[in-house]
């Protein structure tokens, strides 16, 4: 297929400011530490597309290197400010900060930017067609060691660019559905007629269809700065065979908003609770089309994409309140024995990070691995604010938490998971704590 043609017909107005990441953290260093009651937010945004090609994460057959770009893969940063306090959250359209990267990532960030480690949200999209993040060892190809190094750079830059640029603003909530992504645990029946779990897709068990948007518009002028969204499917309608970097649904939502709306907006999604939801056309083998018809993960983020404006179009109290107040904890979530896992990755002890933070009674719940999205909807239902945001993919790559429930059933979430039943309802109760830390 022509890629380029492909990219142009879909998104051909598509706007990426690319930083100088150098000049935008040696400035942030300087800057005293403000002192105003008044909310204010700065966005900026970077292109983080491979240059050369890399392997591509999330599925563990897929072997060779990338083919091509379909969608232009971006870092969004909206940093918020009140009263010389800060709250940063970043999205990727990648995977997410697998294989110790996070804590690396991270820790160059909070230190050129001058944040405390409560004080930055690092979440991926969870796309499966972005490159796989690797700092370090043998393993992983030189161009993915490189594009990671290079990565890291172009974070700072981002973050510190929006951090240096911020205005008062006014903001809103709003909340709409979408039935992009749908339960994926499908049952079928074994040679001996008992049911079974596989991945695939399951429209009988609910799942949580809820996209939430923040609006935030400029204070002094009547101008959109972000639309911030969230909404939760795995990002995976593109499968192993897909050897074409994209942003895949959530990515291509991001594009679909900012290409709607226009004038700049900066449209940052993040993956809500989503461990066992999947988007109705899952796992793609290429961006098919037929009788020229819209390939199904353009499709599919352009449906969440319309939404998303639904939404913001829709929202019309816009506030500009503080206080703002953030907090984070590595919770210590009971574990397997080490023998009973099942895959590498989760043979390794990676720490589960909660990071929770308020801006005025908007909260957000960084969860750092992939959650079943029933244990994100006890946490909205549970949590003292009036608004709470779930971002999964948060500051961390701890895995699968499934529910209880989802331990007798089986299937492949419960056995690569490194943790034990109970596990959920301890991070629910833990994220709703710390929440109620917040008021
Ligand atoms: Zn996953």
């Amino acid at each position: 297929m022509n890629v380029n043609n492909s990219l142009t017909r879909w998104f051909p107005s598509r706007i990426v400011a690319v930083l100088s990441c150098a000049s935008a953290f040696a400035f942030v260093t300087s800057l005293p530490a403000r002192t105003d009651e008044v909310l204010r937010v700065g966005v900026a945004t970077v292109d983080i597309t491979p240059k050369k090609p890399v392997t591509l994460s999330g599925y563990g057959g897929r072997k060779g290197l990338s083919q091509g770009v379909h969608d232009p893969l971006s870092a969004r940063a909206v940093a918020f400010g009140h009263a010389g306090t800060r709250l940063v959250l970043v999205s990727t359209d990648l995977i997410g900060f697998y294989g110790g990267t996070a804590e690396a990532v991270r820790k160059m960030i909070l230190a050129k930017c001058q944040l405390s480690p409560s004080q930055l949200f690092l979440c991926g999209i969870h796309t499966h067609s972005a490159p796989t993040l690797a700092l370090e060892g043998s393993e992983a190809h030189a161009n993915n060691i490189e594009y990671t190094e290079w990565l890291t750079q172009r974070l700072v830059g981002v973050v510190c660019d929006a951090m240096l640029h911020m205005t008062p603003v006014r903001i809103g909530f709003g909340s709409g559905s979408s039935p992009v992504g749908v339960n994926r645990r499908e049952v079928f029946m074994d040679k001996a007629g008992k049911p079974q779990i596989k991945l695939g897709r399951n429209p009988n068990v609910l799942t949580d269809r809820e996209v939430q948007v923040l609006k935030i518009a400029h204070a002094d002028k009547d101008e959109l700065a972000a639309i911030l969204f969230d909404y939760a499917t795995h990002s995976t309608s593109l499968g192993a065979k897909n050897y074409i970097v994209s942003g895949d649904v959530h990515g291509l939502a991001e594009q679909f908003v900012e290409k709607h709306l226009g004038g700049g907006v900066v449209a940052p999604a993040f993956a809500g609770a989503s461990g066992d939801i999947d988007p109705w056309c899952r796992v793609l083998p290429e961006f098919k089309t037929v009788n020229s018809w819209i390939p199904e993960p353009v499709l599919l983020g352009t449906l969440l994409g319309e939404e998303v404006v639904n939404v913001a179009n829709g929202i019309q109290k816009l506030d500009a309140d503080g206080p703002i107040r953030t907090a984070m904890k590595t919770v210590d979530l009971p574990r397997k024995p080490i023998e009973a896992t099942q895959t590498k990755t989760a043979r390794i002890l990676s720490p589960f990070n909660l990071t929770v933070g308020r801006v005025g009674d908007v909260a957000f719940v960084g969860l750092g691995g992939e959650v079943f999205n029933e244990i994100g909807k006890a946490i909205k239902t549970a949590s003292p604010f009036p608004h709470t945001i779930i971002i999964t993919h948060c500051n961390g790559a701890g895995s699968y938490v499934p529910t209880r429930r989802s331990y007798d059933e089986g299937g492949y979430e419960v056995k690569t998971s490194p943790y034990l039943p109970g596990a959920d309802e301890q991070l629910a109760q833990e994220a709703v704590r710390l929440l109620q830390e917040l008021k």
